[in-house]
């Protein structure tokens, strides 16, 4: 009963409301922001111990997590968990597992409550440290911990109401009940791009639905997840809830995705390691009592599709922001735009001229475009330049920019005239690099759109409206937006996921992700 009441007393009060984003021309803001970065450059460079069941460690390998924008420059240095602490790790998570797995929901909820409001204090400092350790600019910075505070808030809610579930009817004779209850120790699994909203979304849910979980963050942004684990410890976490291991994928990822006790796997990533751990997690391991469940949530090959009558000033909007916001950097950014042939040529003129002058630099200054995230990202974006360069005709960038730091920049690219199986218009770059794509019709343009491996997400910019109603039947993508951006999916408003090989359509933020973290149990009782 005391669960019931205080379920009312807050999501009654307390509807959930999406963050507001900070006004960075306020003066106010920005030098809350300058001082944030100001303290956070005095914290780069410290070691970050590895914490499981409370316990915090050190091993003998590190990773050292540094700033994109200048690589000499240490974020962080983390320890590296290798394959043979994947046995300890589970154990940890195992023998916390009783405990909270019985622990209230209203408990387990408050937790998320708390940790929401301790971001929400410290917002600044850990814009400054995303600055820092992955090159966001401060907007982009302020959307990833804004999204972190939403889902701690959404799936704070939605445990709250999971936990009032009740059988469609109750049989004649009996008391029926549906009780949703945790599955049991989770592989945490998350990517670099959006290193606090996607991790701690993962973690949140897992751990708000009674399960205990493994987290192996990215080598890329270990640093974030450290100062996540700080304040969930902060905010009440029981030792063994959340086990933090840094550590490669492909040693100690693969290990705990195969341990027979892990009951379940939520990934975002890539493609390759999205049907990598699918196949792992699908032999089954001696000793192991359940199918393992997966949560993959992987790539794309985002398309916006601008119609003859679109607004152009509002397409033209929307394609700049939706790939080189964050360079591109998004499962959800444009990577090909379809034109419609009536204005092909306009448009490609009037993309040219705004995307130069897109001049990448320091995201610590505020500028739009940063850095790449590794020279390994680098090299690969500028070695799909070199293919573009064969398939279609350049209209921006097409080259890497030197700065004294030696920071991974690459010049915003925009390539014209690519045909839809072109390997840029088929693959995904995951960095500044867009298709301009003609199409002759909206039927052409639909197929287009449709003929990737992928259908995470796409845009119409359109103003007839049988064009909309058929987009929205026929363009077969998780994340469908009409005469708006392909990015920037707002947590309750639009439930994210992708079909096809983007991943399990998982809905992260929406209404169903939370069943994915339980099984139901349904209790019949005979009234006497
Ligand atoms: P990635 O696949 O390289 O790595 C993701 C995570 O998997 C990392 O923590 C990595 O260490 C781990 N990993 C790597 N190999 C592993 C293995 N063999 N076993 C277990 N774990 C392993 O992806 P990334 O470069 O970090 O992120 C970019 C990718 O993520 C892009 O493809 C992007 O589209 C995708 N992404 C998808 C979504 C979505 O919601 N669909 C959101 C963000 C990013």
């Amino acid at each position: 009963m005391a669960t019931v009441d205080l379920t009312s007393a807050i999501t009654e009060q307390l509807p959930f409301s999406n963050e507001p984003f900070v006004d960075f021309s306020l003066s106010e803001n920005k030098r809350a922001m300058e001082q944030a970065l100001a303290e956070v450059k005095t914290q780069l460079g410290r070691e970050y111990d590895l914490v499981l069941g409370g316990r915090r460690l050190k091993t003998e390998g590190k990773i050292v997590s540094i700033n994109p924008a200048r690589p000499s420059e240490v974020v962080g240095i983390h320890q590296r968990a290798e394959a043979d602490l994947a046995e300890e790790a589970m154990q940890a998570a195992l023998d916390a597992f009783p405990a909270w797995s019985r622990t209230p929901v209203a408990e387990r909820a408050s937790l998320l409550f708390r940790a929401a409001g301790l971001i929400r204090e410290r917002k600044f400092e850990f814009c400054a440290w995303l600055v820092y350790e992955v090159g966001k600019n401060w907007g982009e910075a302020d959307a990833d911990v804004g999204e972190t505070i939403d889902f701690l808030e959404f799936y704070g809610r939605e445990a709250l109401r999971l936990d009032c579930a009740a059988t469609p009817i109750q049989y004649p004779g009996e008391l029926n009940r549906l009780r949703y209850i945790p599955l049991g120790v989770g592989a945490v699994i998350p990517p670099w791009n959006f290193p606090f909203a996607i991790m701690a979304g993962m973690t949140a849910a897992s751990i708000v639905c009674g399960n205990t979980v493994i987290l192996k963050p990215s080598v890329d942004a270990p640093t974030i997840a450290a100062h996540f684990m700080s304040l969930l410890e902060e905010a009440g976490l029981p030792d063994g809830v959340v086990n933090l291991c840094p550590g490669e994928g492909p040693g100690f990822g693969s290990a705990i995705v195969a341990h027979p006790k892990t009951r379940f796997v939520a990934f975002t990533g890539s493609k390759a390691v999205g049907l990598e751990i699918h196949e792992s997690a699908a032999h089954t391991q001696p000793g192991q009592i359940f199918i393992k469940r997966t949560i993959l949530e992987m790539g794309g090959k985002d398309a916006i599709i601008v119609d003859g009558d679109a607004n152009l000033e509002a397409a033209l909007d929307g394609v700049v922001a939706s790939t080189f916001g964050f360079n591109g950097q998004k499962c959800s950014a444009c990577s090909r735009v379809i034109v419609d042939a009536s204005i092909y040529d306009v448009f490609c003129d009037r993309l040219q001229e705004r995307v130069s002058k897109l001049v990448p630099g320091d995201p610590v200054a505020n500028t739009y475009t940063g850095p790449v995230i590794s020279e390994k990202s680098l090299k690969k974006v500028l070695g799909y330049i070199e293919i573009g360069k064969t398939e279609g005709r350049l209209l921006n960038g097409g080259k890497a920019i030197e700065t004294p730091e030696g920071g991974y920049y690459i010049a915003p690219t925009v390539f014209a005239d690519v045909s839809p199986t072109a390997r840029i218009a088929q693959e995904e770059i995951f960095g500044p690099v867009l298709a301009v794509i003609k199409s002759q019709s909206f039927d052409e343009a639909l197929a287009i759109a449709n003929n990737t491996e992928y259908g995470l997400t796409g845009s119409v910019y359109s103003n007839t409206r049988e064009v909309l109603d058929r987009a929205a039947v026929e363009f077969h993508v998780g994340n469908l937006y009409f005469n708006r951006k392909s990015t920037g999916a707002m947590v309750g408003a639009h439930p994210f996921g992708g079909f096809n090989m983007s991943g399990t359509d998982s809905k992260a933020g929406g209404p169903d992700y939370l069943l994915l973290f339980t099984q139901a149990k349904s209790i019949g009782e005979k009234l006497s």
